[in-house]
């Protein structure tokens, strides 16, 4: 059995609540054998970043990106530990031994993540548990779940979220690192893809035009979408450094064509006239 995180980013507000919840369960609190208490300040075994896509002046979309230990079944840290300072459970959670790792800050930095800090005055490297020990006392789930109001995480046994994970077409955060993460992400932006946007309105008369075709194509890509009633059109979901040919079709007017790079990212092609 292996536990899996499945986050959804689409539904996270960026409350904080899920960070405030795990510092509540660690800080100034220690759960032995599993973990020594978080210090105050400086350790974020439950973090999140605000990530915006796009460019200003221009269209953005933020992407809330909550992240922690990916317990990683080939994890690095562990083998960057000597005497088993770092093990693995039975039901997959990457464990840190606070007494066996004691002065091996090679640890920390082992992890490609960078979800482990070092502990200076207990002389230990430290990071999210899973909330070992509240599973071993009957607890259904980690903090951090528990308290996201908008069921952003989901946790359980991987073989009870995967049809979810391939439903959904969550990924791991960097799978190059080859570490095999079980902390799967759902959302555009979480996925490091990017988008293409613009705004359409009608040379004649500068209206904006509602009901426009947008479709954007590369070799067997082909996303189609429809501009709003500001005219505004997005194609989110697509794959950086790629050549696009965008084409535009709206009832009596000229179709437009666009050949557009997303090799700075995401792209605002800005206000579009069609005559
Ligand atoms: S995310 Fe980092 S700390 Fe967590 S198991 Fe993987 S390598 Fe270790
Ligand atoms: S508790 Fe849920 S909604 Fe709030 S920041 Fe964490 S993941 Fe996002």
């Amino acid at each position: 059995m292996t536990y899996a995180w499945l986050i959804d980013t689409t539904k996270c507000m960026a409350c904080f609540d899920c960070v405030v919840a795990c510092k509540d369960e660690y800080v100034d609190n220690a759960w032995l054998p599993y973990s020594e208490a978080q210090p105050a300040t400086g350790q974020f075994w439950m973090n999140l970043v605000v990530n915006e896509r796009g460019q200003l002046p221009g269209k953005i979309r933020v992407n809330n990106f909550p992240f922690l230990c990916n317990h990683c079944t080939t994890a690095p840290c562990q083998t960057a530990a000597t005497g088993g300072a770092v093990y693995t459970r039975s039901d997959g959670l990457v464990i840190i031994d606070p007494a066996k790792s004691k002065g091996q800050q090679q640890i920390v930095a082992a992890c490609p993540y960078n979800v482990i800090y070092w502990n200076a005055t207990l002389g230990i490297p430290q990071k999210c548990t899973g909330c070992a020990h509240l599973l071993d006392n009957g607890w259904t789930q980690p903090r951090c779940v528990g308290t996201c109001p908008t069921g952003a995480i989901q946790w359980g046994t991987l073989a009870t979220l995967q049809s979810q994970i391939t439903a959904l077409g969550a990924k791991v955060w960097h799978p190059e690192f080859n570490t095999g993460p079980q902390v799967y992400y759902v959302g555009a932006g979480a996925q490091g893809l990017v988008f293409i946007a613009g705004a359409l309105y009608a040379s004649s008369n500068d209206a904006a035009i509602q009901g426009a075709t947008v479709t954007v194509t590369a070799g067997s890509t082909n996303l189609t979408t429809t501009s709003d009633i500001f005219g505004d059109f997005w194609v989110d979901g697509l794959a950086a450094n790629t050549s696009y040919t965008v084409t535009i079709t709206a009832t009596g007017h000229t179709t437009v064509t666009k050949t557009v790079s997303t090799s700075s990212g995401s792209q605002d092609l800005g206000d579009i006239a069609m005559s």
